[in-house]
């Protein structure tokens, strides 16, 4: 394959490739790319901003993960927070701190996968920050998205008897991360040996082409039905059920059954040694939404939804943090590795 130097570029020949790119979908956008900052128009309602930082070594190994895909699942990372706002993303921005190990070529694969999921989430690239590093690839987003003011949902504002809501499957990304690690050792001790990844696809997209739940939160809206709280599973279910109870005052019950694992998940876990219940619990990188709501609402979601799970309820008593399993035993939301 080609490799074109960095510095034949140059800084501002790299952000005039970047913004040659950048496409805008959204008419709230007024300048992107171009200036010492982006132009958007204030909506009405309120405006939301969050940002992620992810670090080579720390967050992501290129030894295995493709510049597409990370250049993808930086961005699902970025409006994923947004969404759990309810609200929608509108703008990014991107900051990346890079060393000249990095071709044209790998660049133009980063921004490959970022643009391909402004196109899926209707976002636009409007502006950032191109800096060199030392020790290795820093990338940073920040998102931009609006939501109106009667539907800012937070992490608190759940109440008592409330169903707790969870989107998708869970466990998958983490399962997808474990099969990579595990074919990196093989790759390290014995470089000849060909990683053995088929019959995991689904893992492994999950982990390395995550979806961020747009498609929820515009049903939610057609169904003029706002959470009472919510959050994005980034860092696995017990812990985000934790915050949501912190936040709201309450405590919960859940039920085992309920929880959402693919068929695949199943699969891989038992093929790793792990419990599949650890990896949806404890496991991360999933950004599935998990939100409560009253339960007048659960029959509307019920009937006009798909791809949410019902899992449990808020319970009044905040010392309450239960998982009811299939035996009907109460165990501890913190145990760790819990599994049956
Ligand atoms: P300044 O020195 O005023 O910050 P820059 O040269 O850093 O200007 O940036 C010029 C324009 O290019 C700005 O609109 C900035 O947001 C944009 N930009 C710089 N780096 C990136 C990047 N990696 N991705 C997208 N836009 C970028
Ligand atoms: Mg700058």
């Amino acid at each position: 394959m080609e490799r074109t130097e960095l510095n034949i570029l140059g800084e501002f020949g790299l952000i005039d490739r970047i913004a040659s790119q950048s496409q805008i979908h959204n008419p709230t956008t007024i300048k992107g790319i171009g200036d010492d900052a982006a132009v958007v128009v204030a909506d009405h309602g309120y405006q939301l901003l969050s940002s992620e930082l992810l670090i080579e070594g720390v967050h992501f190994d290129l030894g295995y993960v493709p510049l597409k895909h990370l250049g993808y699942k930086v961005v699902v990372a970025g409006i994923s927070d947004i969404l759990a706002m309810n609200g929608t993303p509108k703008q990014i921005t991107i900051n990346i701190g890079l060393s000249n190990r990095f071709s044209v070529e790998a660049i133009d694969e980063l921004y490959a996968g970022i643009f391909a999921a402004c196109e899926d989430y209707e976002v636009e690239l409007v502006g950032g920050d191109t800096t060199s590093s030392r020790s290795g690839l820093i990338l940073s987003i920040s998102a931009i998205g609006t939501v109106e003011t009667e539907k800012i949902t937070y992490r608190k504002g759940a109440n008592a008897n409330d169903i707790i809501c969870v989107t998708g499957d869970l466990g998958g990304a983490y399962l997808g991360l474990q099969i990579l690690e595990r074919e990196k050792k093989v790759f390290l001790e014995a470089p000849e040996a060909q990683p053995v990844l088929t019959g995991h696809e689904y893992v492994l997209q999950r982990q390395l082409k995550p979806d961020a739940r747009l498609d929820i939160i515009k049903q939610l809206r057609e169904l003029n039905i706002v959470p009472t709280s919510m959050i994005d599973v980034s860092d696995g279910l017990a812990s985000e059920l934790r915050h949501l109870a912190a936040e709201s005052g309450l405590g919960v019950r859940v039920f085992e059954e309920q929880i959402p694992i693919h068929q695949k998940s199943y699969l891989a876990a038992t093929e790793l040694k792990l419990g599949p219940f650890t990896a949806a619990l404890n496991g991360g990188e999933d950004y599935e939404l998990l939100f409560t709501i009253r339960q007048e609402d659960y029959q509307k979601i019920l009937d006009h939804t798909t791809d949410i799970s019902f899992i449990g309820f808020m319970s009044s008593d905040p010392t309450e943090a239960f998982f009811i399993t299939k035996q009907n035993e109460a165990v501890p939301l913190t145990a760790q590795g819990w599994e049956k």
